[in-house]
């Protein structure tokens, strides 16, 4: 298997009221936290044949936060919602190149 590019390897993860992701290449991504939960790709929120997605946003909490997350092998992220929803992995090439963010220099 290739490695995968630096710009979908990510070097770390934190969050303070967005979740920062720094990526190898140096990008610093910034996600929303309630788009990044409403955005949730698993098969609880989102069809896994049809693609239709099966959540609901409006039953998102808009003070949604992080608990807790872990790395899923080298290409991912899982994150423990405040709302109990925990099964989505967000992978990082869809994280960088598909999720809305912000970006930030690092200094
Ligand atoms: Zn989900």
């Amino acid at each position: 298997m290739a490695r995968s590019p630096q710009k979908y390897r990510v070097k770390e993860v934190f969050y303070d009221g967005v979740v920062h992701v720094i990526f190898f290449d140096g990008a610093h991504c910034l996600y929303n936290y309630w788009e990044l939960r409403t955005g949730c790709t698993c098969a609880k929120c989102v069809h896994e044949v049809t693609g239709e997605k099966l959540l609901d946003d409006q039953t998102v909490p808009l003070d949604i936060r992080p608990v807790a997350s872990e790395y899923v092998g080298n290409y991912g992220l899982r994150i423990d919602w405040s709302d109990g929803h925990g099964t989505g992995i967000y992978n990082f090439q869809q994280l960088r190149d598909q999720f809305p963010h912000k970006t930030q220099s690092v200094d």
